[in-house]
């Protein structure tokens, strides 16, 4: 794949030519993972389409890839700053369980998402709580020149590194209303590196240190795992738009303090926008979200998410609707069809080629632009001068980059029944014959009695769909 590769870096704000820093290592990628105290809702998992489509671009284009999630399990409060109960400790007195339970049964159910999705997985998925005793000597080391005690915590003092706040945009303009406030501290954006436990408070996960019994502070864990599994600097360094406020100038100002030197950690700093539901802000703490579940149990094929996803570029706003789902999945369903209609007609292998390879190498080499790289793919299959068997070769090549299973869906795969559905596939087709019955005699109150109960048992009556669908899941 002979174009450059360019991708956004949120620190210098501009687009730059990526080259790995050490070849000899491949590339190496850390992803801010999810906080599994609830299930994660569909904007978390937008950030991991994204890594995703970087991991696959970057794979496609030759490069040997080692990649990092980790899962947060400790120390991510409700506030992103220092303020509130560690969002894990308040699940599980809610959930009445234990947080070691609770953890477990999110982290099970996030890579069950990523399945899903079919989001590859990460070499490495690394538990912020298996990392307690590096995190300790991560404190120590920095805690001389650069943290003071106070009765909370252990606290960094971020005018001892240079540059605090650059990826932010915010060090002449600290933004100190977003900050909460703890009382003692020198400066509004110092953050904790490790919280003391209250007085008097047996709380569920706390550890031993030179400061008191209690728990690191979130940000500890990202400069700790990235440091140990891809050593410093690194690569790329990606999380939600959310992350380039707080926790990732928090981890560069670590990163600064472990070094003793001005690198940040990581070359390229990559954010995802966020995905917005006007209707209702998708938000696992405030409990209105909507989950990859939800949409399956409604009916919906969770690629159709994917491609939703992969239809807007990753730093652009998402604006989540049903409207938008519906969409997307019909185009996944005519994408679906078409590959079908290709392979009755192909005979024997065929081979990819290299011009349209190029064409999509383009697209997606500056800066993963999926939104350019779909309409290419529609362009591929409804090329005439290339043979069926041809295209479908090429089409693999294609999916390699965009994860859509494009030759491993069904068009009755993609149809997934509600959970909810009091009717059986069966059913539904007898009922579509009745009604064909009742239109043929003109019968259209029964028609539509029929529809209506259809409808009822959340199956949408589709009249002369030119897919061939005559029946959706009702969204
Ligand atoms: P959390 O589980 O809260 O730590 O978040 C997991 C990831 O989801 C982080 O990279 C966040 O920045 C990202 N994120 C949170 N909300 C959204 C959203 N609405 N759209 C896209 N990404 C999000
Ligand atoms: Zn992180």
């Amino acid at each position: 794949m002979s174009a450059s590769l360019t991708l956004y870096n949120s620190l210098t704000r501009s687009l730059e030519p990526f080259a790995p820093l050490d070849p000899a290592k491949g590339v190496r990628v850390y992803s801010c993972g999810p906080t599994v105290y609830n299930y994660a809702h569909l904007g978390n998992l937008r950030a991991y389409v994204f890594t995703d489509t970087l991991s696959r671009v970057l794979t496609w284009k030759g490069y040997a890839l080692t990649h990092v999630i980790n899962i947060t399990d400790v120390g991510h409060l409700t506030s992103d700053a220092d303020a509130g109960d560690d969002k894990m400790e308040a699940a599980a007195r809610a959930q009445a369980k234990s947080i070691w339970d609770v953890a477990a049964h999110y982290t099970a159910a996030f890579k069950q998402n990523i399945s899903d999705l079919n989001i590859r997985q990460p070499s490495r998925w690394s538990v912020a709580t298996d990392h307690i005793a590096e995190m300790l000597d991560f404190a120590k080391r920095i805690a001389p020149q650069h943290c003071y005690e106070l009765d909370t915590g252990l606290y960094f003092d971020t005018s001892t590194v240079r540059d605090y706040g650059r990826l932010a945009g915010t060090q002449d303009d600290v933004r100190e209303g977003r900050i909460d406030p703890v009382a003692g501290k020198r400066h509004p954006q110092d953050f904790a590196i490790w919280r003391k436990s209250p007085q008097g408070e047996q709380r569920q996960m706390e550890w031993d240190s030179p400061w008191g019994k209690g728990a690191p502070g979130w940000h500890l864990e990202c400069s700790v795992m990235s440091l140990k599994y891809l050593g410093a600097p690194f690569d790329i360094h990606t999380g939600g738009v959310d992350h380039r406020e707080i926790h990732h100038p928090n981890e560069i100002a670590q990163n600064q303090a472990w070094c003793g030197c001005n690198d940040t950690g990581a070359r390229f700093w990559m954010h995802n926008n966020f995905l917005v539901d006007r209707g209702a802000k998708m938000s696992k703490s405030k409990g209105g979200f909507t989950t990859l579940q939800s949409l399956i149990d409604a009916g919906v094929h969770p690629l159709a998410y994917r491609l939703l996803c992969l239809q807007a570029h990753y730093r652009s706003e998402l604006e989540f609707s049903a409207e938008n789902l519906a969409a997307a999945l019909t185009r996944l369903k005519r994408l679906i069809m078409a590959v079908t209609a290709l392979e009755a007609k192909a005979e024997g292998e065929g081979t990819a080629v290299a011009l349209w390879l190029e064409r999509l190498d383009e697209a997606v080499s500056d800066d993963l632009g999926t939104p350019r790289a779909l309409p290419i793919l529609d362009e591929l299959l409804a090329d005439k001068k290339l043979s069926p068997a041809d295209r479908l070769a090429t089409l693999v090549a294609f999916d390699e980059v965009l994860g859509l299973n494009l030759r491993i869906l069904t068009r009755e795969a993609l149809r997934l029944r509600p959970a909810n559905a009091t009717l059986t596939a069966e059913q539904i087709g007898d009922r579509l014959v009745e009604r064909q019955q009742a239109r043929l005699v003109k019968d259209f109150r029964r028609s539509d009695t029929i529809r209506d109960e259809l409808a009822a048992g959340g199956v949408e009556v589709m009249d002369g769909d030119p897919l061939g669908w005559d029946w959706k899941p009702a969204l």
